[in-house]
C-alpha cells in the first residue's frame, strides 16, 4: 500500500510559497490510518519504551494510537495556556517570530524512557523543544518518529545522536 497516495499536496498553504502535506485523506481511510500506525508500532516496539510524548494536534492522532498497541501512556505537548497545572515551557525560533510548547512538570518521571512521535518534521524546532522539556525533567529519548520527513528543511540535523525515523520522505 503506498502512503503517499493519502498524503494530499495543499499549494501556498498556510501562505503562499508553501507546500503544505495534509494528512487528513490518511486518517480517514481505515486502511492507510491502519497501516502508518503498524509501520509507527513496528519501530516503537523495538524500544524500551515507558511513555510516548506527542505535539498537539496532529501529534496525539498518531501518538496515542501507538501508545494503546505499545502498552504504554501518552503525554500531550501543548501550545501555551491549554494543561491547566504546573507546567515547563520552552520557546523556539521559526523563521519568522517564536513558538512556545509546554509539558505538565510531572508528566515524565526522572529515568522514564520517552518516545516521542508527532505527525510531521519540518525545520525540526518542534520536536527539538519537545526533546529539550522532556530531558529537562529527567526523561531519556529513545526514539522520535514521524509519519512525514521533509527532507529538504533539514530537521534531522537538529536531531543527531537520537534515533529518528519517519514512515514517508519527501
Ligand atoms: P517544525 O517545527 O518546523 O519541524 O514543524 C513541525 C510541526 O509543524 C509539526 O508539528 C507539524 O504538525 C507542523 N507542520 C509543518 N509543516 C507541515 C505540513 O506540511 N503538513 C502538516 N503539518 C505541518
Amino acid at each position: 500500500m503506498d502512503l503517499k497516495e493519502y498524503i494530499a499536496d495543499i499549494p501556498d498553504f498556510p501562505e503562499p510559497g508553501v507546500l503544505f502535506r495534509d494528512v487528513t485523506p490518511l486518517l480517514a481511510d481505515k486502511d492507510a490510518y491502519k497501516e502508518a500506525i503498524r509501520l509507527l508500532v513496528d519501530f516503537a516496539k523495538e524500544k524500551d519504551v515507558d511513555v510516548i510524548a506527542g505535539p498537539e494536534a496532529r501529534g496525539f492522532l498518531f501518538g496515542c494510537p501507538v501508545a494503546t498497541e505499545l502498552n504504554c501512556g501518552f503525554v500531550p505537548v501543548r501550545k501555551p495556556g491549554k494543561l491547566p497545572r504546573k507546567v515547563v515551557t520552552k520557546s523556539y525560533d521559526l523563521e519568522y517570530g517564536s513558538n512556545e510548547i509546554q509539558m505538565h512538570s510531572d508528566s515524565i518521571q526522572p529515568g522514564q524512557n520517552v518516545l516521542i512521535v508527532d505527525d510531521l518534521l519540518a525545520t525540526g524546532g518542534t520536536v527539538q523543544a519537545t526533546v529539550s522539556l522532556i530531558e529537562q525533567m529527567g526523561g531519556n529519548v529513545v526514539g522520535i518518529a514521524f509519519l512525514i520527513e521533509l527532507e529538504a528543511l533539514k530537521g534531522r540535523k537538529l536531531l543527531t545522536g537520537y534515533d529518528v525515523y519517519s514512515v514517508l520522505k519527501y
